[in-house]
């Protein structure tokens, strides 16, 4: 029976001592993945507090963190009614889309719903004596703000969120908007290809798709050695892909190096294999060029960025011949557009 009993123990101890490593594997974890119902690869963002303050305004740091909240008609997105999307300061997520946005009068952004309900987490908060609904980025566990039930129709909800907690995007703009000019009669459109890697794919194809005189974007992986690689493979920073963006653009009417000038004011440059909050060599930048002319125009116009100053430090982006472009998962395709109609 004691020998039974022993057993026991040893299980039970065994399992704790299993239990508390997996949760410390997890603490240390910068990035894990998982699929949600649709077969979307979700990812989410583990930082510790050094790493947070780095990226982070104070402001920012304060809110999204330490769950703190901003002085009631101080933030920059209260009075604020442009036509784009609202994504999370902390990570990027795309959380809300100014079609929802409403004016509650109580001095903070507010919103009748998410973009996409997986990107938000509500948790009980009763930090004020009062039982409310804390609404959390679901992607980096981000504080954002809160939620009430005294919204308008249709959704009868209220997220009220802290502006610094957001990050607008205006809808097809980068800080460049490159010239365009119509074709005159008789001029035929025709097309040429760019690849591009800037960051995460989603928002780089968001903002190329915009373009006047870009006629087709597809996202992908370019640049590793990974035959038809997987999203998972190349998230791993295994592959050595980079997460590409191909576009289809006609000469006529936006250029080879206006397109360069917008690429290098939708991004920067000077990061050495990450962009902002995503780490990593797939997130580096590159130019894969198709001919030796647009190796030359790219060399040149990296040339005269280092040489005016704008960035304060040398640009990282790697100029390399395209060689094969893998498309990726039709869900990845359009990502941006798809969050929007859902
Ligand atoms: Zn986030």
């Amino acid at each position: 029976m004691s020998q039974k009993i022993g057993g026991i123990i040893v299980i039970i101890v065994l399992l704790l001592g299993w239990a508390l490593f997996t949760s410390t594997a997890k603490e240390t974890h910068q990035e894990t993945f998982f699929l949600n119902g649709e077969g979307r690869v979700m990812k989410t963002v583990k930082k510790t507090n050094e790493e947070w303050k780095e990226i982070l305004t104070p402001e920012q740091y304060n809110v999204l963190r330490k769950s703190g909240t901003e002085r009631a008609f101080t933030g920059k997105y209260d009075n604020f009614y442009e036509q784009g999307l609202y994504l999370c300061a902390g990570c990027g997520t795309p959380l809300f889309s100014s079609k929802a946005k409403y004016d509650h009068g109580t001095g903070w952004p507010s919103f009748t719903a998410p973009l996409d309900e997986k990107h938000i987490d509500r948790r009980p908060d009763y930090s004020l004596l009062m039982k409310r609904t804390e609404v959390r980025c679901a992607v980096c566990d981000s504080h954002l703000g809160h939620v009430f039930d005294d919204g308008p129709p249709p959704t009868h909800k209220h997220y009220c969120i802290n502006s610094v907690a957001l990050q607008f995007e205006a809808e097809g703009t980068g800080e460049i908007s490159p010239k365009h000019r119509e074709p005159q009669k008789g001029e035929k459109q025709s097309s040429e290809t760019a690849t591009f890697a800037a960051g995460c794919f989603w928002g780089v194809e968001y903002k190329f798709g915009k373009l006047k005189g870009v006629l087709v974007t597809t996202v992908g992986y370019s640049g590793g050695d990974v035959k038809n690689p997987t999203y998972r493979q190349v998230c791993s920073d295994s592959t050595g892909h980079a997460e590409a963006v191909h576009v289809l653009y006609d000469p006529i009417r936006i250029s080879y190096e206006e397109l360069l000038n917008f690429f290098f004011s939708i991004h920067d440059p000077t990061q050495l294999n990450r962009q902002g909050p995503d780490v990593g060599s797939q997130y580096r930048s590159v130019i894969f060029y198709h001919t030796e002319e647009q190796k030359t125009t790219a060399l040149k116009v990296i040339e005269n960025l280092n040489k005016s100053g704008r960035f304060k430090n040398p640009i990282m982006t790697q100029v390399i011949p395209f060689s094969e472009f893998y498309k990726a998962e039709e869900y990845h395709q359009k990502y941006y557009e798809k969050m929007r109609k859902e």
